[in-house]
């Protein structure tokens, strides 16, 4: 007898049973052609079905129609765009004087998206060589609620912070990347003075963890160390040794990813321990947030001098925190608190602090 193995008696089957399907769709007048045919030997051949023929059918006209259509919107363009010569650009502005904005590699105009803490947010066309000042302050209307400029992030998730210190550097490509950023996407996050720049970069290196491939070991397991290196000193539990792993984990990845993304994704960290390192070394060796936004390092409490008693907080608490009698002075129970901010929030009297 004959071995023959189990996947291809069921292949002949599959095929018998198609043959047969197509055979009594052809039979019973639904298609007047042939549907399914099988030549050759018992274990092969030509197969041709109705689907496939009708299927290349409408996948030719659909690139049919997509190359028309790619025809007529080129030849509209080419009707509709200003004339590129020296009297009239594609911007407005003629060629000649275009390259006359900006600095000596950055030529022309650029747009930003100015967002963060500032009063007037949305995107901005400047000259290449604007200071970030007037972009924030002139344009932008500075920081909001009357708060402190701490920093600006620009070019996007791998850019990097610039402190107020540099708030009178010229804007280009050559500038943006000295300070340790770039131009990137031409983003631009406006921080205040409470912004915690440790929370920051965890913010980036979480945006760019998960937007990272994972074809190169340097940028998938760099950027999850840095990651985890930045959770740690966030709730008080990193060392001092942390920071220089930060930077060997950030000299491997710029030197050996493969893509930009990887070669760019410790500026975040890179920017941050560079200007605000005291910062990390607060959180290190103080166990203590100075900008009050890492959860673990700070406690909210209810100054009792001026708190009146009026029960807001206590009503939003979502974990019954807060406790005190109408007209007195309230207190939060810290074993219980879950530093919402909920209460911060609401009280109309400024009485809650971070401590
Ligand atoms: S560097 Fe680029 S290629 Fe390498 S893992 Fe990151 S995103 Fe992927
Ligand atoms: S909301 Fe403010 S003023 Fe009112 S009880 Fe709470 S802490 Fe006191
Ligand atoms: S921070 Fe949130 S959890 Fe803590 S006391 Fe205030 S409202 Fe309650």
């Amino acid at each position: 007898m004959q071995f023959v193995p189990r996947k291809s008696v069921d292949i002949q089957l599959f095929h018998e049973r198609i043959r047969i399907k197509l055979f009594d769709v052809k039979h019973a007048g639904l298609f007047p052609v042939t549907g399914y045919e099988h030549h050759g030997t018992d274990h092969g051949g030509d197969s041709r079905s109705i689907t496939h023929a009708l299927c290349t059918g409408l996948l030719i006209g659909i690139l049919v129609f997509a190359i028309v259509i790619d025809i007529i919107c080129f030849f509209f363009t080419i009707l509709h765009t200003p004339d590129p010569t020296p009297n009239g650009g594609f911007t407005g502005i003629p060629f000649t004087e275009f390259a006359g904005i900006g600095t000596g590699n950055s030529k022309g105009t650029k747009v930003f998206s100015l967002v963060g803490k500032i009063t007037n947010t949305g995107l901005v066309e400047v000259p290449m060589g604007i200071t970030l000042r007037r972009i924030i302050e002139e344009i932008g209307g500075g920081v909001k609620d009357g708060k402190a400029f701490k920093a600006v992030q620009t070019g996007g998730p791998s850019g990097g912070c610039i402190p107020a210190k540099f708030l009178d550097a010229a804007v280009d490509f050559d500038e943006l990347t000295r300070l340790g950023s770039m131009m990137g996407s031409g983003g631009m996050i406006v921080m205040d003075e409470d912004t915690c720049m440790v929370n920051i970069a965890k913010y980036f290196l979480g945006f760019l963890k998960s937007e990272s491939c994972g074809k190169c070991t340097p940028c998938r397991e760099g950027i999850a160390q840095m990651l985890s290196i930045l959770e740690r000193i966030s709730k008080g539990e990193g060392e001092l040794e942390d920071l220089n792993r930060l930077e060997n984990l950030a000299e491997l990845l710029t030197e050996g990813s493969l893509c930009a993304l990887g070669k760019t994704a410790a500026n975040p960290i890179l920017s941050t321990l560079r200007y605000f390192r005291e910062e990390y070394e607060e959180h290190i060796k103080n166990q203590r947030c100075p900008a009050k936004e890492c959860k673990g390092l700070f406690l909210y409490q209810i100054d009792p001098e001026t708190c009146t008693g009026c029960g807001i907080c206590r009503k939003n608490c979502p974990v019954e925190a807060i406790t005190g009698e109408r007209k007195q002075p309230h207190v939060i129970d810290q074993q219980i608190c879950t530093k919402c901010n909920t209460c911060f929030e609401k009280c109309p009297f400024g009485a809650i602090n971070k401590v």
